[in-house]
């Protein structure tokens, strides 16, 4: 079922115990609209618990000071029993998103309610889906449910809220920037936030092994396919440093994104042997929601990504192709 706000609220309000669980490697949206809607469900006296698949990246840690934000290992399931009776996606729509803690907590819950904004999210595993792809973040979605609640988003809450959509729009860079995004971040601002302290604890605080990384990861980059593509592939050794310094590896494709020509930035990531997780960027027209479709993932149409199976070079090779085809089928006045 596709809910509104208030129905999507009812269903909040009548649901005893509740779980708020995300994507795997949980970033600011997903984190902060948990935040979020933890806050909302308490101001009812509702229970409820956020579970996550992965702990917050070290530049996100802090969030853990706006509420209790739990990981997800083999004890966090309890014994056998019921781990509540909603467990509600956000930022994301399947639960094959929540990697190792999506097949373990099936069957462990009562129904599924999914929170996102994603293309296809409402044909997601959600039994209750509030989702719409217009909201430049998951954490718009969740202030609309305290608009309908009647709630203003207290002090702890609203930093949830506000990382949630500077993680999204890239500190109000990105074309999702919209009116209403300025509006909900003045409501933010007027609560309590104040934009240059959560700046500094997301970007501010790296250790000064950062600088090296970023030299490094940076100098990595290739440009391909006549500049038009911008790609950099980080090993497992060079994501470990990365992490270890605290660098938000979203900014490593931002000098990329900067060069004229480049349509479209690839990272490519080894997360574990084998596996690489690939983030899409694009910088016009070009669709890399349905790229990543292609590879097993999805996303938005200028922010997209997907984990595919094999060696670094060997997916570097595919994703090249892939961008080829559709560069070729943009040009020749088709949509990307
Ligand atoms: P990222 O490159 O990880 O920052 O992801 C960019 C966008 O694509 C985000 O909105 C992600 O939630 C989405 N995304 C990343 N990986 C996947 C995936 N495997 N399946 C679906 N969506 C994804
Ligand atoms: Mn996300
Ligand atoms: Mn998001």
């Amino acid at each position: 079922m596709i809910a509104t706000p208030a129905q999507f609220l009812d269903q909040l309000r009548h649901a005893g115990r509740i779980v708020l669980s995300g994507h795997e490697h949980p970033d600011g949206d997903c984190l902060g609209s948990q935040l979020g809607l933890f806050h909302l469900i308490r101001s009812w006296g509702g229970e409820v618990r956020i579970l996550n698949p992965d702990p917050p990246a070290r530049h996100l840690a802090f969030l853990a000071d706006w509420g209790p934000i739990e990981a997800y290992d083999s004890t966090s399931l309890g014994d056998g029993r019921s781990l509540g009776d909603l467990l509600v996606l956000m930022d994301c729509s399947q639960l094959r998103r929540l990697g190792d803690l999506g097949s373990a907590i099936r069957g462990k819950v009562g129904s599924i309610a999914v929170v996102d904004h994603h293309v296809d999210a409402d044909r997601g595993d959600g039994d209750t889906s509030f989702v719409d792809v217009s909201a430049a973040a998951t954490g718009e979605l969740v202030l609309r449910l305290y608009d309908v609640a009647g709630v203003q988003p207290g002090f702890e809450a609203a930093h949830g809220l506000f990382v949630s959509l500077v993680a999204d729009t890239g500190w109000f860079r990105y074309s999702n920037t919209t009116a209403e995004v300025f509006a909900r971040a003045t409501q933010l601002v007027r609560s309590g936030v104040d934009p240059s302290q959560l700046y500094d604890a997301m970007h501010r605080r790296n250790e000064a092994g950062s600088v090296a990384f970023l030299g490094e990861s940076i100098g990595a980059s290739e440009f391909r396919l006549d500049g038009q593509l911008g790609m950099l592939c980080l090993d497992a050794a060079a994501i470990a440093r990365g992490g270890r310094a605290g660098v938000d590896l979203d900014v490593v494709m931002e000098p990329l994104r900067s060069v004229a020509g480049v349509e479209v930035v690839a990272m490519l990531k080894e997360s574990a042997p084998g596996r690489i997780k690939v983030s899409l960027r694009s910088q016009g027209d070009l669709d890399v929601q349905r790229l990543a479709l292609e590879l097993g993932g999805g996303g938005h149409q200028k922010a997209a990504g997907a984990t595919v199976d094999g060696g670094i070079r060997g997916v570097a090779a595919r994703v090249e192709s892939l961008v080829a085809g559709a560069l070729t089928r943009l040009r020749a006045g088709g949509d990307g």
